[in-house]
């Protein structure tokens, strides 16, 4: 069966001091909760500037560290990216890519995002790509029109061979820093869907192997409900990821209380 993991996404929040206290009380709690870790795979998504702060304070711990974006160049002149190999060298295991803020606020697209994807997994990081639908596409009845085709051009146009490890994100833009959850019926359509194109796409062994992934104002109170549905594999969680006991709570939540 599919491993829960627990993912969060720090934004443009925390000073490299207060990055590596959360990082480290989290570490703590996860010490002071046994057997919770072995349950669930954990990831901290702290900015660029705290990623090595963030790995030195989990080295050693069942915690992985995820960049917040990268850029599809190994290196060159490109101001104010930042790429894999580098990523990589301050400590990243993830990145996570096509964030809804990425692509509404810097017009981030499909196909950029692909290559991106297409450049972490060659270089060893887990990429977990994030898509969903705005409020006017849910309101219309096309969500799934709208997940196929995120699909189809951030992730099927890269891939023609079956990526070693990829995370999908399923993060309704309208639930995003909102209060508003999908509720666990329409998040758990959307990510039966997601699985069944992925099967088309990779095989159904790989897709049965692949985590999911919901984000979208997730947090303790919500939690449960939303990752007893079987194609929801755990959260990519923003606010409550900046909050240790509630980011806490979540994890042991995945582990099945
Ligand atoms: C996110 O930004 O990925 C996210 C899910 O945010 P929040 O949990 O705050 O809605």
């Amino acid at each position: 069966m599919r491993k829960p993991l627990i993912a969060g996404n720090w934004k443009m929040n925390k000073t490299i001091a207060e990055a590596r206290a959360l990082a480290g009380g989290i570490v703590r709690g996860l010490a002071d909760s046994p057997g919770v870790a072995e349950k669930v795979d954990i990831v901290l998504g702290p900015p660029y500037l705290s990623l090595s702060a963030v790995a030195e304070a989990t080295a050693g711990a069942p915690v992985g560290v995820a960049g917040q974006d990268c850029s599809a160049e190994a290196g060159g002149p490109f101001t104010g990216e930042v790429s894999v190999p580098m990523l990589k060298d301050a400590g990243a295991t993830h990145v996570i890519l096509g964030h809804s803020e990425r692509r509404e606020l810097l017009s981030e697209g499909d196909a950029r995002v692909a290559a991106k994807a297409a450049a972490a997994s060659a270089g060893g990081l887990i990429p977990i790509v994030c898509i969903g639908e705005p409020i006017t596409t849910r309101e219309a009845g096309t969500t799934l029109d709208r997940i196929g085709f995120q699909l189809e051009h951030s992730v099927f146009s890269v891939f023609t061979n079956t990526p070693a490890e990829l995370v999908i994100a399923y993060e309704p833009v309208w639930a995003i820093g909102t209060g508003k959850t999908a509720t666990p019926a329409q998040a758990q359509e959307v990510h039966a869907y997601i699985r069944k194109r992925l099967g088309e796409a990779f095989g159904v062994d790989w897709a049965g192997n692949s985590r999911i992934l919901y984000g979208g104002s997730m947090k303790p109170g919500n939690a449960a409900e939303l990752l007893v549905q079987p194609d929801i594999d755990g959260g990519l969680i923003g606010g409550a990821s900046l909050a240790e006991a509630d980011f806490l709570e979540i994890i042991r939540i995945a582990a099945g209380g």
